[in-house]
């Protein structure tokens, strides 16, 4: 029997790929040079994708891919995937929970204490010699007994709570439902929360359901001691609303890992002294993406024996 096609809008890693070349004829939709040609080319055929959290599944490639029977994506969020038109045409869809949580938890701590700390602002003043000429830097915030909302209190933000409990912090919630196994405090309006906490800490999916919730209203609820870290999504905040929150010190500071329009970010960022910039890093160790690669490898290997899918999106 011939092996069935597959379309790579991003690759992951080379391992992996290797082991996907050994079973499936792969096309590479992310290293063409003419992906339209390639699609009109190859596009009846396709059965399978794969791609990472940014690849882009919209009605006008499943359009192309008439046989298309699963999308496997090498990510938690598929925000970028139109879930909707996938489950009209009994399209599977895969992600990778679980095998991120910690990486992507610890990062969320490193940035909220590295925008506390100063930690890179100290490291520039160094690089500059301003130590040497100007003496100290200005004194930092301290992190114990901070409280703190977490706005997506799910498998990440769980992991999150965790260490920030481990640093004498104090947690709160936000979601659309309260959990009945959690003992921290709920809320259930995103802005009361801000107004109550010193940190705001997203840690909830993108998409339409949570664009700009955190708007100018709930940012300014922090107030000029405050300050925000996302590890979530871009598209949850109010970005415009933020950068003005930042340049006018309505807000204390923000720590991102995530923005809209990436990699093309707002330069409005660049220039603004209270913030910490991450290029999307959260699950970006070798180990965690190498997990991330073997259940794509997995979930495909599953859906094409007939068995149950490991981690399907339901
Ligand atoms: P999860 O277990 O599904 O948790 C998501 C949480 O968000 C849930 O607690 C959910 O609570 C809340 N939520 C969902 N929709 C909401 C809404 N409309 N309003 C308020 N809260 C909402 O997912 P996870 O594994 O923790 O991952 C969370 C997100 O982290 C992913 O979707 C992804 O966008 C992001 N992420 C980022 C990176 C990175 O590199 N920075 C890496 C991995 C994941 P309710 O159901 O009660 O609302």
């Amino acid at each position: 029997m011939s092996k069935p096609d597959v379309l790579v809008l991003k690759a992951n890693r080379p391992k992996q790929m290797a082991m996907l070349a050994e079973a499936y004829r792969l096309h590479r939709y992310d290293e063409a040079a003419d992906p339209a040609a390639l699609l009109a080319e190859v596009g009846p055929s396709i059965r399978a994708a794969i791609g990472l959290g940014e690849s882009k599944v919209d009605q006008a490639l499943l359009e192309k891919l008439p046989k298309l029977e699963i999308v496997s994506l090498a990510s938690v969020g598929y925000d970028s995937v139109d879930i909707e038109a996938c489950r009209a045409r009994g399209i599977k869809l895969t992600n990778t929970p679980d095998v991120l949580t910690n990486d992507v938890a610890d990062l969320a701590l490193v940035l909220l204490l590295s925008i506390l700390r100063r930690v890179p602002q100290g490291d520039r003043y160094i690089r500059e010699g301003r130590w040497a000429k100007e003496g100290s830097m200005p004194l930092a915030k301290s992190a114990t007994g901070l409280t703190v909302g977490i706005l997506g209190l799910g498998r990440i933000g769980k992991a999150i709570a965790k260490r920030l409990e481990a640093v004498g912090m104090k947690i709160g919630y936000h979601g659309r439902h309260q959990q009945k196994d959690v003992t921290y405090g709920y809320y259930k309006n995103l802005k009361d929360m801000a107004a109550d906490r010193d940190v705001l800490i997203i840690a909830s999916p993108g998409g339409p359901a949570t664009r700009g919730i955190v708007s100018a209203e709930v940012i300014e609820a922090l107030g000029p001691e405050g300050y925000i870290v996302n590890i979530g999504r871009g598209s949850v905040i109010d970005e415009a609303a933020l950068l003005a929150a930042l340049k006018e010190g309505k807000i204390a500071g923000a720590a991102l890992d995530v923005f809209l329009n990436e990699p093309e970010i707002d330069e409005g960022f660049f220039a603004l002294d209270n913030v910490v910039l991450q290029p999307h890093v959260g699950s970006a160790t070798s180990e965690t993406r190498d997990a991330m690669a073997q259940l794509v490898v997995d979930n495909l290997a599953a859906h094409f024996a007939g068995k149950p899918l490991l981690t399907p999106v339901e």
